[in-house]
């Protein structure tokens, strides 16, 4: 019978807190061997930038090389949440003579009983809870009491404690900082530069963008989306800003496109704030509020001229930013884009962004009283913007 450490986690990425808490959990309770279980979707918070699992398992295996420990891909696999109850379910089918130390950091142990099915978990396995912050090993020690009789299910570890997060890694990383060495292996953070995981605008996570682009759209909407991403790349070149902001905000404003309008509807209400009731009346605009949430949930961006880029390419507004005024224009004069005209104001663009933009607001403004589609207050204040600037 052996005694096994589980370390589950979303590793995103591992970091030095990880590997010390383990090991000196590991030396406490004489451990055999301890398997770490990255989560794919982790259930019990946000996971914000999430590497792909592939990438995390990677990390982990340079992190924890030289230490009995084995990377499991367990969850990985699996569709759907990754709840631990499930996972030591299936692991303890396959050592079903071994006893299991589920190992996690303080801040899962306040909020443990809100995990599925955690009495079970505390019969699976007995709970080692090592502090994250100084001095709160004594603090621990009550919560654990709060657990009534399965507290005894509950060992708290004193440990050496490393002050480090996940959040606080990516956050440097993101600002284009190399993260203290205290608090990542050095290993790893090579493995991040290489490939530009963590940073938005990288060459790696646009090579992302794109693929995900590939997945979410037709053949047509993908060769679009591609053309409004390198004429964007080269309207930046052209006025001074941003090329890779200007690519990923390409590769990323139809992303919904295709979504069903049932679910971009959902999406809209639970996490934008839209005061102009036109917009909700008009279908066509739905996906570019819907790409913009999906770039700051999904992909980690908190850029704002981005998630603007991206958020007014349909229907433009008042006060836009140079970013914003070249998605939008980039998006009407694309490379695919056929109608009578469309490669003047391609070229044009090149000299004068706004003029060649103020005409395709005017366009489009005309089409649409032409088909009577309800307004964006938005498209009319960019109107009235433009129109202001030329009295000017
Ligand atoms: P994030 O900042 O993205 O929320 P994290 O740093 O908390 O991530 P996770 O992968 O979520 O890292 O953590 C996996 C497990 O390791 C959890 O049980 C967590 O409490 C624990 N843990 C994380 N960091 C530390 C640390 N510095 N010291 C002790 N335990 C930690």
């Amino acid at each position: 019978m052996g005694r096994i450490g589980i370390f589950g986690g979303t590793f995103n990425p591992v970091h030095k807190g990880h590997v010390r808490l383990c090991r000196q959990c590991m030396q406490q309770l004489s451990l055999d061997s301890m398997l770490i279980v990255p989560a794919k979707i982790p259930p019990h918070k946000d996971a914000p930038m999430l590497a792909p699992s592939r990438e995390r398992i990677e990390m982990l295996k340079l992190a924890f090389s030289g230490m009995p420990v084995e990377v499991s891909d367990i969850e990985c696999r699996l569709p759907g949440k990754s709840y631990t109850v499930r996972t030591l379910r299936l692991l303890k089918e396959q050592y079903p003579d071994d006893t299991f130390y589920l190992l996690i950091g303080s801040d899962m142990l306040y909020t443990f009983e809100q995990w599925r099915e955690y009495e079970e978990i505390l019969k699976l396995a007995c709970v080692v809870v090592g502090a994250r912050q100084e001095e709160e090993y004594r603090a621990l020690c009550q919560k654990r009491l709060s657990f009534g009789a399965l507290s005894d299910r509950i060992l708290i570890l004193r440990i050496e404690v490393t002050e480090v997060s996940s959040t606080e890694i990516r956050a440097q990383i993101a600002a284009g900082y190399s993260p203290d060495e205290d608090w990542i292996p050095k290993e790893v953070l090579s493995y991040i530069m290489e490939k530009g995981l963590y940073q938005p605008f990288s060459e790696a996570a646009l090579c992302s963008y794109e693929q995900s682009a590939r997945r979410a759209l037709r053949d047509k909407r993908f060769y679009h989306t591609q053309c409004v991403a390198k004429l964007a790349g080269e309207l930046a070149v052209c006025y001074g800003a941003d090329e890779r902001k200007a690519r990923a905000a390409g590769f990323l404003h139809d992303i919904t496109k295709e979504m069903p309008v049932p679910d971009q509807l959902k999406m809209m209400q639970e996490s934008a704030i839209i005061t102009d009731k036109s917009v909700f009346a008009n279908a066509n605009v739905y996906h570019s509020v819907t790409a913009a949430i999906t770039a700051r949930n999904r992909f980690g961006i908190e850029d704002t001229e981005v998630l603007h880029a991206i958020r007014y390419h349909t229907t433009g507004r008042a006060g836009m930013c140079l970013l914003e005024k070249i998605i939008y224009t980039a998006d009407a004069v694309s490379y695919d884009r056929t109608y009578k005209g469309v490669q003047l104001l391609r070229e044009e663009a090149f000299q004068d962004l706004d003029r060649v933009m103020f005409e395709v607001v005017q366009f489009t403004l005309k089409k649409l009283v032409k088909d009577s589609v309800p307004i964006a207050v938005d498209t009319v204040s960019c109107y009235n913007e433009f129109c202001l600037q030329k009295e000017k």
